[in-house]
């Protein structure tokens, strides 16, 4: 039990950690000095808020259904068996009477710090409508809930590390978005449509267009947050008279750059999410509208519970991609931030099955294990280093809807970094300065190409990114493909070496296929044998495709076999009949008399068996007795017996290799 509870922590860890790498780490050479080293883990922590009754809804009717135990645990009502209860154990329990400064010094505020780090944190509020999760997260302004509390600590906590005359220049930007009905809505300009979420190059989820505001103060946040909080989407169900609707996203970003080499810079981003509540349209009387808004935020819910799941088995696949909500939380689940789920309950036995499905949740994310990491970066020496005015603490003029294209597929939307020079404004690709030799050479040539070719087009160093990247992807994939044809070449030149060199070895350029072809099994004989005199492999050799008959097959179709012709598919039949035409063996002997007669001793030993001495006698008697009138005549040489004058006589011949298909024997 202990051992398959290990295995399972391990695919956790090792899903978490893939995770981690979809989301970005190692994935950009650029920055992330920090993914390197494999970062340790964090598990993602879960509290439980459960409200007091509200609405003198308290009473003896009414008892409460779900009950704290300690700091950590809780148990509530089994409705199978009311003799029992089910217990749950989280990081943190806060019941009916904590305070907002509870929930917030006891879970938020301690991740806070993990921001000036350069690392990620969110927080999100979830749990069923009415349970509280606004008023957990917003509060009321007598009793500020998280939100609040955190920016008044973060600025208070930038602005002293950011003094002067500490190494570090911070500022801090907000944007606010909600996520309705799947569409993302930008608070801090409603008039925006639907915004698309998009990953960078450097596995960091953002919102391109999305508006970011410069606060330095409290009083500047609330001056963009409180209008914007007015935009979003509520509507009244008969659960929650101001009931959310819609997911919540306050992002809060925090930017640092160091005064002094190496001049590094470090981004930290907070999530505050405000999740919907889970709606049961059975109770929540939804009808039109009200139901299409409900399925929707039951969609984006649910698959919020198929990610948790999925991280939690180590399923390879994890489907952020399956709502508007889990891919933005990708950096959040399984990802690289620092992570606190609060899940609000509510003591009402009307709640009771959402309070369970609710804790059923917040058990499994409680499992849930992400690897934060620091999102570091050098800044370009061409900046040299920066004294940050306070309007460049400030940032540049807010975030603009109206970007290039171009910026919205890779550019970091980003536009509070400090002035970018020219070449900053470049992704890596297109750093010219930075760009491999080799590669702004063939660039360049491209360019003369595309000139030459009479192109419209704004010259290749020049054009807007996105054309650039895909020109650049071009001439990586040409390459790939000479590289591709070039080994290819190289195969076939080794294979052509290889048969030439086969050739050579069994002398038969023409007639034997390769050896490396056959299938020679002891079952198939081979289907082709081919016997020739010696001398007139040479001779074949020298005029290959001089077309000569030589076997016949002994099988059912007894048809003479042509050179030419010699098909691998044909059925090997018995054994085959050696018929070398007369004409042809003719030919061999007076060839062999020939040499006989007018051949060096030197000449003589390219004859079988006939080594320097034997040539030496065979000149001998021919000088003696005068030309040899027949190949037979050989005998007569001293030396040279009857065996020895057939066996140099003896043809080449490529004996079949199956003992059922014996070796021709010569006919002479
Ligand atoms: P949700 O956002 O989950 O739908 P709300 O935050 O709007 O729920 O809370 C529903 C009601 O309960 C509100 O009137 C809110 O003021 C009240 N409430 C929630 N939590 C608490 C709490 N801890 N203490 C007092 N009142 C609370
Ligand atoms: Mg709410």
């Amino acid at each position: 039990m202990a051992a398959g509870g290990s295995t399972q922590q391990r695919r956790r860890e090792m899903a978490a950690a893939s995770a981690a790498a979809i989301s970005g780490a190692g994935r950009c050479r650029l920055s992330k000095i920090g993914a390197t080293r494999r970062p340790p883990p964090a598990r993602v922590r879960v509290a439980v808020r459960l409200r007091p009754f509200v609405d003198g809804t308290a009473g003896a009717s009414d008892p409460p259904c779900v009950r704290g135990m300690d700091s950590c645990s809780l148990e509530i009502a089994n409705w199978r068996n009311h003799q029992e209860t089910l217990k749950y154990q989280f990081d943190a329990f806060y019941g009916e009477r904590s305070t907002q400064q509870d929930i917030y010094a006891g879970s938020v505020q301690p991740i806070l710090r993990h921001l000036l780090e350069g690392q990620n944190a969110s927080v999100l509020a979830y749990g069923p409508t009415g349970a509280g999760k606004t008023h957990t997260m917003l509060g009321s302004p007598e009793q500020p809930g998280v939100i609040p509390r955190a920016l008044m600590d973060l600025l208070q906590l930038t602005r002293e590390e950011g003094a002067e005359g500490r190494p570090w220049a911070l500022s801090v930007t907000m944007s606010y978005l909600e996520i309705y009905q799947e569409k993302v809505l930008d608070l801090l300009d409603p008039a925006s449509g639907d915004l698309v979420i998009r990953e960078d190059c450097r596995g960091n989820i953002l919102i391109p267009g999305l508006t970011q505001k410069p606060i330095t103060s409290f009083a500047d946040f609330e001056r963009h947050f409180l209008p914007a909080s007015r935009n979003r989407t509520v509507g009244a169900t008969r659960l929650n008279q101001r009931s959310s609707r819609s997911h919540a996203v306050l992002l809060v970003k925090v930017d640092q750059r160091e005064r002094l080499a190496p001049f590094r810079q470090r981004e930290g981003k907070l999530y505050l999410i405000d999740l919907a509540g889970s709606e049961d349209n059975r109770r929540t009387g939804n009808k039109g509208l009200r139901l299409k808004e409900s399925g929707a935020i039951n969609t984006s819910l649910f698959v919020l519970g198929k990610v948790v799941d999925a991280l939690n088995q180590g399923l390879p696949r994890v489907p952020y991609r399956d709502s508007k909500l889990t891919r933005l939380l990708q950096d959040s689940l399984g990802g690289s931030a620092h992570s606190i789920l609060i899940a609000n309950i509510a003591p009402e036995r009307r709640f009771y099955l959402d309070t369970v499905s609710a804790l059923n949740f917040a058990a499994r994310s409680k499992e849930v294990i992400n690897r934060p990491f620091t999102n570091e970066s050098l800044q370009p020496h061409v900046l040299g280093p920066v004294k940050l005015s306070q309007k460049e603490l400030l940032g540049p003029p807010e975030a603009k809807r109206a970007r290039g294209p171009e910026e919205e597929e890779i550019g970091s939307p980003e536009p509070m970094a400090a002035p970018a020079s020219a070449s900053q404004k470049l992704s890596p690709l297109q750093k010219l300065s930075s760009m491999d030799p080799a590669m702004l050479e063939r660039l360049l040539s491209l360019d003369r190409l595309l000139a030459s070719q009479g192109s419209q087009g704004a010259p290749l160093l020049s054009t807007p990114k996105r054309e650039r990247m895909v020109l650049m992807k071009t001439v990586e994939e040409k390459d790939l493909e000479i590289e591709r044809l070039k080994t290819k070449q190289k195969e076939l030149e080794a294979k052509m070496l290889a048969q030439k060199a086969e050739e050579k070895e069994n002398h038969c350029p023409t007639m034997l296929r390769p050896l490396s072809h056959r299938t020679v099994t002891g079952a198939k004989p081979l289907k082709k044998a081919v016997v020739m005199p010696l001398q007139l492999i040479q001779e074949q050799a020298a005029s290959p495709n001089a077309e000569i008959h030589i076997l016949k097959n002994k099988g059912r179709k007894r048809k003479l076999e042509s050179l030419d012709a010699l098909e691998p598919e044909e059925k090997a039949e018995d054994c085959w009949e050696l018929q070398i035409s007369p004409e042809l063996l003719a030919h061999g002997r007076q060839k062999i008399l020939d040499l006989l007669n007018e051949g060096s001793a030197r000449d003589l030993r390219s004859l079988q068996r006939i080594g320097p001495k034997k040539a030496q006698l065979i000149v001998g008697w021919r000088e003696l007795h005068g030309p040899f009138s027949q190949v037979e005549d050989l005998e007569r040489v001293e030396g040279i017996t009857g065996k020895q004058m057939e066996s140099f006589l003896k043809v080449k011949s490529r004996p079949c290799p199956s003992s059922a298909c014996p070796a021709p024997r010569t006919p002479l």
